[in-house]
């Protein structure tokens, strides 16, 4: 049988491109971005959500899956699972292979409705061009800290979202154990780790510029 071309990809600088199996996502991760939104922060575990691999696009523009005026950008910094962790162990940085930013691209409208009447979010979070990365740094250039800095701009408007991983609620070896406590995670699954404070509209045609504080990397975008 031939090879199906039809996987999805991230790329990795200076490296190559790299399949993606699942994309997990986390909800709630920042307190002040919980509360933006009127929703209480977890305590006990992460929230979790999915994105289909087709909701996965780069920083140039593609074709989104609904025909909104308006969505709302969620900058996140998104980790690319390199060895596999088994069902019921535990993670830590050492099953990171690479990091990027992202933005979780979101319905806000549609998930507002959807969580009142307590139906799953999926079309508010998942659809073509919904789940939006950089290229993906190699562990060469980083190393394992509690603390990335990051900012998103749209369009003029600098610092629409700031943002610094020290400050969400599950860090990333906690969300690894979590997720890993019902599902193997394997090498090629994302995960977006959550958004900070700030969230807000964004339109087809918009720039958006992603800052990466350290190791520093300014990435262009068009949504
Ligand atoms: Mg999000």
């Amino acid at each position: 049988m031939p090879e199906s071309n039809n996987v999805n990809c991230v790329t990795f600088e200076n490296i190559g491109s790299f399949p993606v199996s699942n994309i997990y996502c986390v909800g709630r991760n920042y307190a002040k971005h919980a509360k933006e939104l009127g929703n209480a922060p977890p305590k006990e575990r992460p929230i979790i959500f999915l994105k289909t691999s087709s909701s996965l696009r780069g920083l140039e523009p593609q074709p989104i899956g609904f025909k909104d005026d308006f969505f709302h950008h969620e900058i996140e910094l998104v980790l690319y699972v390199g060895s596999p962790l088994a069902l019921g162990a535990k993670g830590d940085w050492t099953h990171i292979e690479g990091i990027a930013l992202g933005i979780d691209l979101t319905r806000r409208e549609e998930q507002s409705q959807l969580k009142a009447s307590g139906l799953p979010w999926t079309t508010a979070k998942s659809f073509a061009g919904s789940a939006i990365v950089s290229p993906f740094l190699a562990k060469s250039v980083w190393t394992p800290q509690r603390s990335f800095s990051f900012s998103l701009a749209i369009n003029d408007q600098v610092d629409r979202q700031v943002g610094d991983t020290n400050d969400m609620i599950f860090d990333v070896p906690e969300i690894l154990t979590y997720l890993a406590s019902f599902n193997e995670l394997k090498r090629g699954d994302l995960i977006f780790t959550g958004t900070p404070e700030g969230v807000g509209p964004v339109k087809k045609g918009d720039r958006m510029t992603l800052k990466l504080l350290s190791p520093s990397r300014t990435w262009h975008g068009k949504l």
